[in-house]
């Protein structure tokens, strides 16, 4: 991009990353499958092993095809740098060891995505890194938690699951009078709706497996940070031999150049199913940060510009046959693990199992949707025809 300016959002979408012109004009970057690149002379091979050389050296270290691919997630955060990795928890792992040493303490929102968790119980704590929970809804509380040794305070927002929005310039503030990094994990929003970095988080950990890939078929995630800590990041990256595949890193690049299009729609979905089911009398709560009932919404309203497609309700108590009436007949909605691609899903979730610092008491079934790109109509209708199916059975 030639213009002096900074771009707004939808643009720095279409074309950050990308310079046809150093490829014969062909607008996608292209695809470079490589391990060993190879150096015409002594002297050229002496400089790719300096430190600070930013060419390309080796395939694990970055090719054209994943520098375009960071160089555009770089640009919608206004980050100094972004690195691609192997998965959204990789890039959540990658994140958290970039900055603890045996003897530290991390501390972590209680609403965090699981595995994060199972990671700093089963791997953390093996080498010495300390974790514990807080509730990141009682930002006054936080000070109390942090130790001496705490270096790293981990949020996720909305709350996995649960959909509560924090006060994460707040959180970040407390974070920061006591030296801890805050880390994010910023995947239901990516950085077309909030840009962490601009909200006191020092280094923003996304799973592009979702909204940046869109369509179910990649696993990959991402880390952006300003230059205080991406050295770090990317020698962690580097010394745990994690990268990504070129076609994965392709098909990544090209998911980013449609994100608000298809933002924009799932986001606009998941309102609607959002809206209809908060009038069902067989619902008890709707959770979803744009609808005022949900914990934060003054804070999603503040901080963030608009909302996705995932989002929770939680029905009213019924026996497991008739939520299995309900779930199995269901025509458009698939059930399985991940989200953000153009198709709908529903999962059952039990956030109790995962938490330790707050408390999730809810009697009935909360049931997570991703509402996809289909046309609404059907959607709901088939929601319909589910609770019509349940009915039956109560
Ligand atoms: C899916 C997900 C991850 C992990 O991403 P993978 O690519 O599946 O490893 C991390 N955080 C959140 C919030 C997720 O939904």
């Amino acid at each position: 991009m030639k213009t002096g300016t900074i771009p707004q959002m939808r643009t720095l979408i279409a074309h950050a990353g990308r310079d046809p012109h150093q490829n014969h004009g062909v607008v996608n970057p292209p695809v470079y499958h490589a391990s060993t690149i190879l150096k015409p002379t002594l002297a050229e091979l002496e400089e790719s092993r300096k430190p600070d050389f930013d060419g390309y050296r080796y395939g694990r270290r970055g090719t054209p095809t994943s520098r375009s691919f960071e160089e555009a997630v770089a640009a919608l955060y206004g980050a100094d740098d972004a690195i691609a990795v192997s998965s959204g928890l990789a890039a959540i792992c990658c994140a958290i060891l970039s900055q603890v040493s045996a003897g530290d303490h991390i501390l972590l929102a209680d609403n965090v995505y699981f595995p994060t968790r199972k990671f700093a119980a089963g791997f953390l704590q093996r080498f010495g890194v300390e974790s514990s929970y807080f509730d990141p809804m009682k930002p006054e509380q936080l000070a109390e938690h942090i130790r001496p040794e705490t270096k790293v305070v981990y949020l996720e927002a909305p709350g996995t699951m649960t959909f509560e929005i924090p006060d994460i310039p707040k959180l970040a503030e407390i974070a920061h009078q006591h030296n801890a990094t805050v880390i994010m994990d910023n995947t239901w929003a990516t950085a077309l709706y909030f840009n962490a970095l601009e909200h006191g988080v020092d280094i923003v950990v996304e799973a592009v497996t979702k909204y940046i890939c869109g369509h179910s078929d990649i696993m990959m995630g991402a880390i952006a940070s300003r230059t205080a800590h991406a050295g770090a990041i990317r020698d962690m990256v580097y010394m745990q031999g994690n990268c990504s595949g070129p076609d994965d890193l392709y098909l990544a690049q090209r998911g980013i150049r449609t994100m608000a299009v298809r933002l924009a729609q799932n986001g606009e979905t998941a309102l609607t199913l959002a809206k209809w089911l908060q009038d069902r009398p067989e619902v008890d709560r709707v959770l979803h940060p744009a609808l005022p009932s949900c914990p934060g919404h003054d804070l999603w309203k503040r901080d963030f510009t608009g909302s996705s497609g995932l989002f929770a309700f939680v029905l009213k108590p019924v026996a497991k046959s008739a939520l299995a009436a309900f779930l199995d007949g269901l025509e458009f909605y698939g059930m399985g693990a991940s989200w953000g691609g153009y198709e709908s899903l529903i999962l059952p979730g039990d956030p109790a199992a995962a938490r330790t610092a707050t408390k999730w008491d809810e009697p009935g079934q909360l049931l997570r949707i991703h509402a996809g790109l289909e046309d609404e109509a059907d959607l709901i209708a088939d929601l319909e025809a589910g609770f019509e199916r349940m009915a039956a059975l109560i």
